[in-house]
């Protein structure tokens, strides 16, 4: 069993003091151990990262560029290993934890278009022989907190446009999995990335609490459940930093009565169970307007029903464990409850728990659920799929409306104006039509609202490289005017 020490400098260095195990979803065996960092711990890995700022930064952008491809490459080379880390730690299905891998190397390669928006504005004689224009700035340290459920892809979106942009970068991975992260810091150290400019720091909310109040920490990048989120983002501003904080989701999918019902039964399945549910942009409710509910929930219940659980190593595996038996038992609460609370509960995933050979949850579906119920108004996190039945699309856009989270939204139907309208009248930073998990390409933006995200700028996309760098707006004479005189009046263009 490995004890995992963080990654500073380019180093890997000992951590003693508190520790947590890392057990393995999908067998309950633990397989690592991580040290979980003190605030002088904390201190001495900001240091690391303030220290190689000069040097980052002034590389040219281009040559950063240069050296994200170098890294891109090592990731390439290291995707079987990182599959499998992720597999271990996560409880990944191969094929979804191989798709996460992939993603987030084409999520370096993006890295380099969102570059192109690094570019700032000149404007030639704004008045007489005066020029104006912006210069771009890193922020300095920025630090990257992440959840357990992307362990590669998200704190690699969080990090690598503020590479780009010249900072340098603290990661703080989920505790549950964070070997794939400290792999993938060991694999750019030796392709070549400066010390000090990528460091990883082991750690839970001591970690946490050091680094939203670290004097040279400037900007925090954070991913994870609602309530930390808002703790994190109200906590860092007052403390003067840049916070970006992206919260949890409940994803509904309406269903209108004129799609095609394979179709839509394969999308919410897909999206409702890839991953065990654990994705902030899972569909964890259906809401089936009118005629269609019935086929509907019969076309979901068949595939739900058949799906292949376990064997997560294999290519067939479909559904593997949640991440700890903590949120099993939370799942297995919720299922308890919604029968209890008028829900009826047509698949009941507690069938296929194994004890303690694995946190697996077999696939669940309630059917008549309400607004107000808890199965609809917390963020389950697991292969729950609700379904709520409505007369109309109005009916649907309340229900919508109704809940706090909106991280992303989406509509099956054939109709376009119908689609239009949804785009309109959905309350999600995220619109799928006809797309159930509408988890936008690195090049364009992502944040949810409501209680998804509190942000003013978006985790990637242009507004990344907004949260990530600060301007300077230039206004510059270098041809003095033929007569020179007082001017005490305001600056105008008369
Ligand atoms: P989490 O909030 O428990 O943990 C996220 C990070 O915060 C971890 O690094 C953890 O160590 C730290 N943390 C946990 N509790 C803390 C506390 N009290 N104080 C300070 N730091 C703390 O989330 P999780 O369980 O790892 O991940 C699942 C959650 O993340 C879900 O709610 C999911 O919807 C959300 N998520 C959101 C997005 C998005 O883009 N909006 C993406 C992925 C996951």
């Amino acid at each position: 069993m490995e004890t995992l020490s963080r990654h500073v400098s380019g180093k890997p260095m000992p951590a003693g003091g508190r520790s947590i195990p890392i057990i393995n979803p999908a067998n309950g065996e633990a397989i690592g151990s991580v040290p979980l960092a003190s605030e002088s711990d904390v201190d001495e890995v900001v240091a690391a990262a303030k220290a190689a700022l000069p040097l980052w930064s002034a590389l040219g952008l281009q040559h950063r560029i240069n050296i994200l491809f170098d890294l891109r490459q090592s990731l390439i080379e290291a995707k079987e290993e990182l599959v499998d880390l992720v597999i271990a730690e996560t409880g990944k299905t191969r094929s979804d934890a191989t798709a996460e891998i992939v993603r987030a190397i084409e999520t370096i390669g993006l890295t380099v278009s969102v570059s192109t928006l690094y570019a700032t504005p000149y404007t030639r004689a704004v008045s007489s022989g005066v020029n104006t224009y912006e210069v771009r700035y890193p922020v300095g340290v920025v630090a990257a907190i992440s959840p357990f459920n992307f362990p590669v892809i998200i704190p690699l979106v969080q990090t690598m446009t503020a590479l780009a942009c010249g900072n340098t970068v603290v990661a703080k991975p989920s505790e549950r999995n964070p070997s794939a992260l400290l792999r993938i810091a060991a694999l750019f150290s030796k392709a070549g990335l400066p010390d000090g400019v990528f460091n990883v720091v082991l750690g839970d909310r001591v970690a946490v609490d050091r680094i939203v109040e670290h004097p040279d920490v400037a900007a925090i990048t954070f991913v994870g459940s609602t309530a930390v989120a808002k703790q994190i983002r109200t906590r860092g501003v007052a403390n003067g930093k840049r916070v970006q904080a992206f919260g949890g989701g409940k994803n509904h999918m309406v269903v209108m009565p004129d799609c095609d019902v394979a179709f839509a039964a394969d999308a919410a399945v897909s999206a409702a169970y890839g991953a065990a549910g654990q994705r902030c942009m899972a569909i964890s409710v259906v809401v089936a307007v009118g005629a269609i509910a019935d086929p509907l929930v019969a076309a979901i219940r068949d595939r739900a029903a058949t799906m292949t659980i376990g064997d997560i190593h294999e290519a067939h595996a479909q559904l593997g464990p949640v991440i700890t038996r903590e949120s099993r038992a939370r799942i297995t609460s919720y299922v308890a409850n919604a029968a209890a609370e008028g829900g009826k509960v047509l698949l009941d995933g507690r069938e296929h728990q194994a004890g303690d050979a694995g946190w697996y949850f077999g696939p669940t579906i309630i059917d008549h659920v309400k607004p107000g119920m808890a199965v609809h108004s917390d963020e389950i996190f697991g292969p729950v799929l609700s379904i709520v039945r409505v007369a109309t699309y109005e009916e649907a856009i309340a229900v919508i409306s109704s809940h706090d989270l909106g991280n992303g939204a989406a509509i099956f139907t054939q109709d376009g104006s119908v689609a239009n309208r949804f785009t309109d009248d959905a309350p999600a930073g995220q619109i799928g039509i006809n797309v159930p998990i509408p988890a936008p390409a690195y090049f364009h933006g992502f944040a949810g609202w409501k209680d998804s995200a509190f942000t003013e700028t978006k985790l990637h996309g242009r507004d990344a490289i907004a949260f990530l760098t600060r301007t300077k707006t230039v206004s510059a004479r270098w041809m003095p005017p033929a007569e020179s005189k007082l001017e005490l009046q305001f600056p105008s263009g008369r």
